[in-house]
C-alpha cells in the first residue's frame, strides 16, 4: 500500500517473525519437510509478505490456481500444492504448466487424471487423501487402493495424506490414534511419502510428523486451540500487529452509559478512549467488556499497558476503559493484537479462534510489510 495513511489503523506484517516461526517448525519435526500453508491470503497476511517471510520453505500449500499463477509470477520455483485439487478437469492445463502438485480426495477427481496422457509428460505429484475419521474429504479407507492403483497406472506419483479432526484434543472422537490406525492399515504396503500433521499435530503429536508436515496456524504465530497459553512453550512470534490510535477521549460521570445498547455503565467518573477500529475492520463485533487492548503509553515495564474494552464494538470504533492509564490522550498507540495482546485472547473473548479473526482482516486496512 502505498497510498498515505489518514485513519490511523494498519497491520504491520513482520516477515521476520513468519521466518522464526518457519524455524521453530524445523526444529520441532527435523526430518520432515514443510509445506507452509497460505490457503485464504496466507491467513489474512497477504502473500507478498508469506513469500518474503517463507521463503525458506520447501513448498506453498493453498486452494486457488489464481494464488499459484501470483507465487510463480513472483519468482517462486519451489513446490506449490493445492489443497483441496483440481475443481474442475479444465484447471489441469493450468496444474501443468504451474507445476503444481495436486491433492486428490474424490473418484471425480481421479478420473480426469486418468484422461491425461502423461506419457510424454512429466508425472504429476499426487497426495492422495484419505478419510480416516474425520468425514470432510477424502476417499474411505475401503476406496483408498483402488483410487492409488488406477492413478499409479495412468503414471502419476503418489503420496499419502490425511488429516486429524483432534490433533488438539483428547477427549474428542474420532481420537488422533484412532485417525492414525486407519491410516497406516489403509496405506500398508503401498509405496509413497506421508504427508499428515497440520499445526496442532506439530505441536502435540511429533510421532505423525512423516515426509512433509503441512503446518498453517503455528507460522502466524497463533494456537490451533484458539488459547495462547497452549503456545507458550513454542515460542512461536505474532506475524501481524493490528494497530491504531486513541483518537477521542469522552470523560464520563458514575452511571453513564457508552455505545450502542449501553451495554457498559460507567461504575465511576472516568475517562473512555475512543479507537479507530471497528467490525468492519475485522475486530469481532461479538467481544466482550474486558477484551483487552494495549496502549502504548509511558511510566509502564513494557512502555504500555492493557486497558479493557469497554461498550459493544461499532462499525468504525471500539471504546475502552481508560483507568488503567491516566497518561493515554488522543494520538496514544493502540495495538489490538499482535505482540502485546495474543489474537487468541481477543478471540476468546469474541467466542471464537484466532484463525477467523487473521483470515477476516478486512481489505480496507492497510498492511505494512516490515
Ligand atoms: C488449513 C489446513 C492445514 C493447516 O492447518 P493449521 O491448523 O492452520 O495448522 C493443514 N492441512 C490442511 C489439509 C488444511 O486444510
Amino acid at each position: 500500500m502505498n497510498s498515505p495513511i489518514n485513519r490511523p489503523i494498519f497491520a504491520s506484517i513482520h516477515s521476520e517473525a513468519f521466518s522464526h516461526n518457519l524455524t521453530r517448525v524445523r526444529e520441532l519435526v527435523p526430518n520432515s519437510k514443510i509445506w507452509s500453508v497460505v490457503k485464504a491470503n496466507a491467513y489474512g497476511h497477504g502473500f507478498e509478505s508469506a513469500l518474503k517471510g517463507l521463503a525458506d520453505t520447501d513448498g506453498f500449500a493453498l486452494l486457488d490456481l489464481q494464488d499459484a499463477r501470483w507465487l510463480r509470477s513472483s519468482g517462486w520455483e519451489g513446490r506449490i500444492l493445492l489443497l483441496e485439487g483440481l475443481f474442475q478437469p479444465s484447471e489441469l492445463e493450468d496444474v501443468l504448466r504451474l507445476n503444481c502438485d495436486l491433492v486428490v480426495h474424490c473418484e471425480n477427481q481421479v478420473t480426469w487424471l486418468e484422461s491425461l496422457q502423461t506419457k510424454s509428460l512429466k508425472p504429476i505429484q499426487i497426495y492422495l487423501k484419505l478419510n480416516s475419521g474425520m468425514n470432510r474429504l477424502g476417499f474411505k479407507p475401503s476406496a483408498y487402493r483402488t483410487a492409488f492403483h488406477r492413478l499409479h497406472s495412468a503414471g502419476h506419483e503418489i503420496h499419502h495424506m490425511s488429516h486429524f479432526a483432534n490433533a488438539d484434543q483428547i477427549d474428542k472422537y474420532p481420537t488422533l490414534g484412532q485417525q492414525l490406525d486407519c491410516f497406516s492399515e489403509a496405506i500398508e504396503g503401498l509405496h509413497g511419502e506421508i504427508c499428515l500433521a497440520n499445526s496442532a499435530a506439530i505441536l502435540w503429536h511429533r510421532n505423525t510428523s512423516g515426509n512433509w508436515v503441512r503446518p498453517g496456524i503455528m507460522l502466524y504465530g497463533a494456537s490451533p486451540t484458539g488459547n495462547f497459553d497452549d503456545i507458550r512453550h513454542a515460542h512461536l512470534e505474532a506475524v501481524m500487529h493490528l494497530k491504531s490510535e486513541i483518537i477521542d477521549i469522552q470523560l464520563v460521570s458514575a452511571g453513564d452509559h457508552i455505545g450502542y445498547g449501553g451495554r457498559f455503565m460507567a461504575p465511576e467518573a472516568m475517562r473512555i478512549g475512543i479507537i479507530a477500529c471497528g467490525y468492519a475492520d475485522g475486530y469481532p463485533r461479538q467481544a466482550k467488556d474486558g477484551t483487552p487492548v494495549w496502549l502504548e503509553v509511558p511510566g509502564f515495564e513494557k512502555k504500555g499497558v492493557i486497558c479493557p474494552l469497554a461498550g459493544q464494538v461499532a462499525m468504525d470504533m471500539l471504546t475502552v476503559d481508560l483507568r488503567n492509564a491516566p497518561q493515554a490522550k488522543i494520538g496514544t498507540k493502540v495495538e489490538l493484537w499482535g505482540k502485546q495482546v495474543p489474537v487468541d485472547d481477543v478471540a476468546r473473548m469474541s467466542g471464537t479462534i484466532g484463525y477467523e479473526l487473521l483470515c477476516g482482516l478486512a481489505p480496507r486496512v492497510p498492511v505494512l510489510l516490515k
